[in-house]
């Protein structure tokens, strides 16, 4: 196994059953094209086994002659041949487990006995349901949060608890359910051969108390190209075909050391340019004195010193402005106990050469033939949305294994990089054609997943960690290749405006990572309003870093890191506020988690009710001193069993009550 963070597959399988396991998920496949049994952990998650349903008119078709061929074995994958027939209907899929619990599933329907003269194409319904357990489908989880993932909406949360009722989406290639441990996520590069009668019905979310189910439409009535044809030798009824990819998640272990390694500083406008190399920042020969930016930096706690796009001259092309500087550079980070990260992206520059020979086979292209993205920076440039399923793939890593081999960077930060946009570029395979031939879109999904796979063996085979931004997007079959997510972006304005538009259940679907196996960092862009205080309000709450981009967000950040130092958290448990606790507080709009050692507790306390100065806890046990770790000046006071704090509605507390 290349993958080091995975145990591989290993499987076995029958005429009509496939049994496979990866890193905590075992999975059945019995009489079936798609999973009938996944247990997380050892416990099952389906309510009932995921189906395929064929309508014939008012027959419902019943899956028989099952036959599984095994086709490859690898470690990192098996791969199997599936047949089945229901009426006078065949199903042969491809059905391929890889080691991080990614199912692909591609199917084609054809008509069987078709040559008979009476034996027109029956099937006039087909669809697919996903039904998990109510405990283990709580949270909902979609992507894009509108029409297009290239322009997000910035005011829609895509990740919240599961409504009760049916909830109904037009076509989404990413669908997740699950709760804050794990889950299950629905993955569809497009809606080819979809052929629906409302296309706002594509897929049906419904939630009661015993399950969620997820149904996805693909047929609800027979195929155009069928109707009324007979099959003939000489001219045949095409398959139709569909590509579907189910992982149960998290897809690895999540990093339980997270809190005290993960620690990053963010820094934009480094003053790259041939201007500014002069002016020292922090390109400034490191003097042993402290004083300059480098080691003020270091002196904070930080381990991670991640450099936005200014420092390359050519956007996402990995490209110093002066290479010996810039070693120099990576030296000083090491000699302060710091390492380096790079930004890599999702762009190709006009700056980048050979522009003109390759745009529009690496681009990614809109409907009408048209860029997308096109961000604007100096040395003028405009960079344009790439897309990995064409030849940019290799030439980032190419630049990436270059930072890492020649320049002595440690980690890659990669911004929108795992993200599958809509592309329609047929110079490189994206898009379709519908049966008018329109142009229609598709998300290049298992391109992506590839790339980015191929970055992390690069990126890990030199030691080094991926961090991603990846706006929104939580699918873990590209985001499983990254070791941190970096969250929030899209939203940023909705919260400045008002932190309370951030829900404390998309909070825990989104933002935390537990579900999904990697941890997270907020996106922090923080004004004279809108605080760290205010944001770490949420976020510690659930355990995740609000991520500094200046020098006084990071004094803020490197407090808790001394806090949480001081506490030693990463050696005693954590209470969430979600799950059970020995604690209660009086006031319904207050959260509280908190880390439990015999004989202290170090509480993370965020009140969102504007009228309340203070919030009073009834503890699990007697205290007899308590220390308010970020406002000393506001007194706390603990009386046995009894803590009231003062509170400053949506702000951040933390206290610690000794014995
Ligand atoms: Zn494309």
């Amino acid at each position: 196994m290349e993958f080091k963070e995975w145990t591989g597959v290993t499987a076995e399988n029958t005429d009509d059953c496939i049994r496979a396991e990866v890193l905590g998920r075992e999975i059945e496949f019995s009489k079936s094209v798609f999973p009938t049994s996944i247990k997380i952990e050892g416990k099952e998650i389906l309510y009932a086994p995921i189906s395929l349903t064929a309508m014939f008119s008012d027959i419902k078709g019943e899956w028989t002659n099952q036959n599984v061929i095994l086709t490859e074995k690898t470690d990192e994958l098996v791969r199997y041949s599936v047949a089945q027939t229901a009426e006078n209907l065949i199903v042969n899929a491809d059905v391929t487990i890889e080691f991080d619990g990614f199912i692909r599933v591609d199917l084609r329907l054809i008509p069987f006995w078709s040559f008979h003269k009476d034996n027109m194409p029956r099937l006039t319904k087909l669809y697919i349901d996903i039904p998990v357990k109510k405990k283990y489908s709580t949270l909902m989880h979609f992507w894009p949060n509108c029409e297009s993932g290239v322009c997000l909406s910035g005011k829609v949360l895509n990740s919240h608890e599961t409504p009760v009722g049916d909830t109904h989406f037009a076509f989404k290639p990413y669908m997740w359910t699950g709760w804050e441990n794990g889950g299950i996520g629905i993955c569809c590069e497009s809606d080819k051969n979809f052929e629906l009668d409302n296309s706002e019905k594509c897929m049906t979310v419904s939630s009661n108390e015993e399950y969620t189910n997820i149904h996805i439409a693909l047929l609800d009535n027979a195929p155009a190209d069928w109707k009324g044809r007979r099959d003939e030798w000489g001219n045949n009824i095409n398959p139709i075909t569909y590509s579907f990819a189910i992982q149960p998640t998290p897809v690895k272990k999540f990093n339980a050391n997270h809190l005290r390694e993960w620690r990053a500083f963010h820094l934009g406008n480094i003053g790259g340019s041939r201007e500014n190399a002069a002016n020292g920042s922090i390109f400034e020969k490191v003097s042993g004195r402290g004083d300059t930016l480098l080691e003020k930096i270091a002196q904070k706690g930080v381990k991670w010193l991640i450099l936005h796009e200014d420092w390359s001259a050519i956007q996402n092309y990995g490209l110093p402005y002066d290479e010996e500087r810039f070693k120099q550079l990576a030296r000083d980070c090491h000699e302060l106990g710091m390492k380096l990260m790079v930004y890599f992206g999702y762009e190709v520059s006009s700056l980048y050469p050979g522009f003109n020979d390759v745009c529009d086979e690496y681009l990614n292209k809109n409907i009408y033939g048209n860029f997308v993205g096109g961000w604007q920076r100096e040395p003028m440039q405009r960079d344009f949305t790439v897309c990995y399923k064409g030849g940019y793939s290799d030439v980032m890593i190419d630049r990436v294994k270059y930072v890492m081999d020649v320049l002595g960077v440690d980690g890659i930060y990669t911004d929108g990089t795992y993200v599958p946009w809509e592309c329609a570029n047929e110079a490189h395979g994206c898009g379709y054609r519908d049966k008018s031939g329109q142009l229609k879109y598709a998300y290049p999904i298992y391109a992506v997943r590839e790339h980015v796979k191929k970055l992390y063996k690069a990126v890990h085979e030199r030691g080094g960690v991926i961090d991603t931004h990846q706006s929104s997007c939580c699918m873990m079959a590209t985001l499983g290749f990254a070791d941190s997510y970096y969250d929030g972006e899209n939203i940023q304005g909705m919260l400045q405006a008002d932190i309370s538009n951030m829900k404390m259940d998309s909070f825990r679907t989104e933002f935390m990572g537990l579900n999904m196996g990697i941890p997270c960092n907020f996106i922090s862009y923080t004004d004279d309003k809108f605080t760290m205080e205010i944001i770490s309000g949420i976020t510690l709450l659930h355990n995740v870093y609000p991520r500094a981009n200046t020098l006084s967000d990071l004094d803020f950040v490197s407090e808790i890191w001394g806090i949480y130092d001081n506490f030693a958290i990463d050696k005693v448990q954590w209470f969430p506020y979600w799950e059970k606790q020995e604690i209660s507080v009086d006031n319904d709009k207050a959260y509280v988690s908190y880390y439990k050692k015999d004989n202290a507790l170090l509480l993370i306390i965020t009140s969102y009710d504007k009228n309340a100065s203070e919030v009073k806890l009834t503890l699990d046990g007697e205290y007899n001193e308590a220390r308010n770790m970020l406002a000393p000046e506001k007194t706390v006071s603990v009386d046995g069993k009894m803590l009231t704090v003062p509170v400053e509605s949506t702000k951040i507390s933390i206290i610690e009550v000794k014995r």
